[in-house]
């Protein structure tokens, strides 16, 4: 029988490249801890109409990469393509706004399903972890999260990114740049699926990264012409703050997001050394949303950051993290009574918070260093029938070669002072 193969458009992750992905995950949500968020998990499927109406029905995610089903039961489920909407619905259902101190701060890790065509970097099962600050207008907050992000990134060495801006306007002026935009693209040669989209949703025509309608597209008129006072006065403090915070970013007036339930701040982290897949990470306002799926009126503002992007970035990058060793100190008995004793001795350093293994199945002595060093360990313990005679285990350096006994008592101490 053939082995099976992980779906199309999916990866396993496997040590020890999945310790990066523990480690991206880790430093992302690192900032926010530290900022009042509390973490937030919801099931990796909800009902359907929840992102139909929540992301948008004539969104690419919606029509095209949703994994939709139906269940025996007739419930109409589908895997979450992302991660607001579930965030949002969870927040509304027990009723966090409530509490009297908004705005409610939330962050999340998991995966996320999209049935897209795979390439590099754009898989259809990916993950990412994000954050959602529910039911507060301000632009301190839209600053606070693109200062976080940052800060995430930084902490992992990351220097190839760049923050693009953009303000997306809201219910007051959206609608009438909205038209001014519809009367600009019927004037041009688009093909029937962009006519169709014009139609529809005129912002993500601005988003086609096709050279013959991109050229067609200069001259286009742009939302930061059109928005209201309101708008205007709150993008240019969301711009002073991240300046004033030295964070740099790029104004992008033509950067429109996939997701139809953006207002106002919008923004995306770009990678340069990602190729075509160079989002690594974006966001914004989304104030209107907890109305589309029938909560209060409720202005947040989130993001998220792609973590295999994530990793794509530090590899691109050349850089390697420093993770902790999954080892320090490997075990290795020769004989039953030896496996007994350096067992305690294994235990005695895990509980003293020692990262140690041991060598099992018996292995001889050859075999049984050629996997301590395979595991990385600093230190390898050896003891056989005439050390355990002796009370002593042989404690060796991984990187001299030096050998030391130490009393089989005074194992774990010795380690431990060494290992500080
Ligand atoms: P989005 O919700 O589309 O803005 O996605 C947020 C982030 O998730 C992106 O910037 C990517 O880093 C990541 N992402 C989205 N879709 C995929 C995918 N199909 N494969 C890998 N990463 C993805």
């Amino acid at each position: 029988m053939t082995i099976f193969q992980a779906p199309k458009g999916t990866y396993d992750l496997i040590p020890p490249d999945s310790a990066k992905y523990l480690a991206v995950r880790e430093a992302i949500a690192a900032p926010l801890r530290n900022s009042g968020y509390g973490y937030v998990e919801t099931p990796g499927f909800e009902n359907v109409e929840l992102f139909a109406r929540g992301v948008g029905e004539s969104t690419d995610i919606v029509t095209k990469e949703m994994y939709a089903f139906e269940t025996k039961g007739g419930d109409r489920l589908a895997l979450r393509p992302e991660g607001t909407a579930s965030v949002l619905r969870a927040a509304l259902e027990a009723s966090l706004h409530k509490s009297g101190n908004l705005p409610v701060k939330l962050w999340y890790s998991g995966s996320y399903y999209r049935y897209e065509r795979p390439q590099k970097g754009r898989y259809r099962h990916f993950s990412q972890v994000g954050a959602e600050a529910i039911g507060a207008e301000d632009p301190a907050l839209d600053t606070e999260l693109i200062v976080l992000a940052d800060q995430a990134y930084r902490s992992l060495g990351l220097s190839g990114f760049r923050i693009l801006l953009n303000s997306l306007g809201d219910k007051e002026c959206r609608p009438v740049y909205r038209e001014a935009l519809q009367g600009f693209l019927r004037g041009l040669d688009l093909d029937e699926d962009t006519r169709h989209r014009a139609g529809v949703n005129p912002l993500r025509v601005l988003d086609d990264k096709r050279e013959s309608v991109r050229k067609q597209l200069v001259g286009a008129p742009l939302l930061r012409d059109h928005l209201c006072d309101a708008c205007k006065a709150y993008h240019e403090e969301v711009r002073e703050l991240l300046t004033a915070a030295g964070v740099p970013f790029e104004d992008d007036e033509k950067l429109v997001r996939g997701l139809d339930y953006y207002t106002r701040t919008t923004f995306e982290f770009v990678h340069d050394g990602l190729g075509s897949q160079s989002a690594v990470g974006g966001g914004g306002r989304y104030d209107g949303l907890s109305e589309m799926i029938g909560g209060p009126a409720l202005p947040s503002v989130g993001w998220a950051l792609g973590v295999d992007r994530t990793v794509l970035a530090l590899e691109a990058e050349g850089i390697e993290l420093r993770l902790p060793a999954s080892t320090s100190v490997f075990a290795v008995p020769l004989g039953e009574e030896a496996r007994r004793a350096l067992f305690a001795v294994v235990t005695g350093l895990r509980r003293a918070g020692v990262a140690a293994d041991l060598c099992y199945g018996g292995k001889g002595l050859k075999s049984a260093m050629k996997s301590a060093h395979r595991s990385g360990a600093r230190y390898a313990l050896v003891a056989g029938e005439r050390d355990l005679a002796e009370g002593v285990v042989q404690l060796k350096d991984m990187e001299s070669g030096e050998q030391v006994p130490v009393a089989l008592g005074s194992a774990v101490e010795e380690l431990g002072a060494r290992l500080v």
